[in-house]
């Protein structure tokens, strides 16, 4: 939009008239913070958040591309939708998000209600928008990305809490094959280091005790000034008053002796669980995939990440039936498995995604095998995973709460190692980091009892 055009807009806070939102957010973290921002923008825009799509005169699907069927999920969900519209002329509909990126001005050429159609880079044009639909009634497509415009955004969260997210990077430039993000999330930008400092002391003074930096490949975040991620980690530590740090996704092939040396001298406030998806254990897979490591040289980073940090929990990610995988590549995963001890796996099979170079390799998998190789990663997985966890037992764990459950009188918070962890205790503990000892551990959550 012009700014002439802007100019021509009365009163741009005023728009919402206190009516309601409904944002629907599929997908990852990523879009979860990106629905949080848009909803702090309207509500400067004086709409406010409401929890059914028929309390909403405003409805936004923030959409996911990530897995199968995503364009026909946005179809179904606006259909949902289609009498609501009809009976209530005031109901604007957009889509955000992934799709809305890869689809454009396709998506409302195939679905004519929409009111707008908004691209992963023009989330803070949302005011502008809204304002468009509304005052003109004309519909509007912006999903163009700014690859040259610099990422200087100001974190937005309405009530942050105890924990919350930041992002630091966005986009991503390594085009692995099977993956659609580089289309949908553009090429990789990083926020200045400096603004990041200033956001997360900002959360702090909110009463924020933990932030999880968030970005597609975090680690190889750079500043304008040449800072890397290591450097950044190493300053928020320093500089900021903030108590746990945390950080998702990190890439194999940028994690580094520097980052580890970090990460093992603030171990006081950088937790060390680290999120390093793998995706397959056979080499000759990875580089059809374009990863950009072989089997020896992860299997090289995990030994370098206890050596620096020997309490260090992993996690991963997993595809299995990738084009072409043979049955001895599998086993290859499958033999990864039981070498890294990793405390949780995120396992799919393999699906073709738009625009990506392994749509159209044409030694694709077939159904049945896939969902073969899947039930035995879980099966394998479930067994580990179960064993990893007993050792927990008996174990005091630093927990820092986050929530007070009213009908069960107990509290919840998690651990350095990301386990949510519940025992009894008051309201007063939200905010604070206190130790409890393990009674009860499943893979993913336990429960304990208050040291004090
Ligand atoms: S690193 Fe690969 S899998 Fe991760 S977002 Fe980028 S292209 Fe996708």
């Amino acid at each position: 939009m012009h700014t002439a055009e802007l100019q021509s807009i009365p009163t741009l806070t005023q728009i919402g008239q206190g009516e309601g939102v409904y944002i629907s957010t599929y997908g990852c973290q990523m879009n979860e913070n990106d629905s949080e921002r848009m909803m702090s923008l309207l509500e400067m825009m004086d709409f406010h958040s409401v929890p059914t799509p028929e309390q909403a005169s405003l409805i936004i699907i923030n959409s996911c591309s990530i897995r199968e069927k995503p364009v026909h999920k946005v179809h179904s969900e606006v259909g949902r939708y289609r009498k609501m519209k009809e009976a209530n002329p005031r109901l604007r509909i957009g889509v955000t998000g992934c799709v809305a990126q890869q689809e454009k001005d396709q998506l409302r050429a195939d679905i004519p209600l929409l009111d707008f159609v908004l691209g992963t880079d023009a989330i803070d044009s949302l005011p502008e928008v809204i304002a468009r639909v509304r005052l003109n009634n004309e519909p509007v497509v912006n999903a163009r990305f700014q690859h040259q415009a610099p990422y200087h955004i100001e974190t937005l969260i309405r009530n942050p809490g105890v924990s919350t997210f930041v992002n630091i990077t966005k986009g991503c430039d390594n085009f692995c094959t099977f993956c659609v993000v580089p289309f949908t999330r553009g090429r990789e930008r990083s926020r200045p280091l400096q603004h990041l400092l200033t956001d997360v002391q900002k959360l702090v003074d909110r009463g924020v005790r933990e932030v999880t930096l968030l970005g597609q490949n975090v680690n190889s975040y750079e500043s304008e000034c040449g800072v890397n991620f290591a450097g950044l980690l190493k300053q928020l530590a320093r500089q900021t008053g903030i108590e746990r740090i945390r950080y998702t996704t990190s890439h194999p092939k940028d994690f580094n002796e520097e980052l580890m040396d970090v990460m093992a001298e603030h171990q006081d406030k950088i937790m060390e669980f680290i999120h390093l998806p793998v995706q397959s254990g056979s080499s000759e897979v990875l580089e059809r995939m374009h990863r950009g490591y072989s089997r020896d040289e992860y299997l090289g980073i995990v030994e370098m990440i206890y050596s620096r940090l020997p309490n260090a929990v992993l996690s991963t990610d997993i595809i299995v039936g990738f084009p072409g995988e043979t049955e001895a590549q599998f086993q290859q995963t499958m033999s990864l498995l039981n070498e890294v001890a990793y405390e949780n796996i995120f396992a799919f099979a393999y699906s073709p995604r738009p625009f990506t170079k392994a749509q159209h390799f044409s030694d694709q998998i077939s159904e049945s095998v896939k969902s073969q190789r899947l039930a035995q990663v879980l099966a394998l997985h479930k067994e580990t995973s179960y064993a990893l966890a007993k050792q927990y037992l008996g174990q005091s764990l630093q927990i820092l709460v986050e929530k007070f459950d009213d009908e069960t009188g107990r509290v919840s918070g998690r651990s350095r190692q990301n386990k949510s962890v519940y025992f009894t205790g008051g309201r007063e503990l939200i905010g604070q980091t206190v130790t409890v000892h393990i009674q009860e551990a499943l893979p993913l959550v336990m429960r304990g009892e208050r040291v004090v």
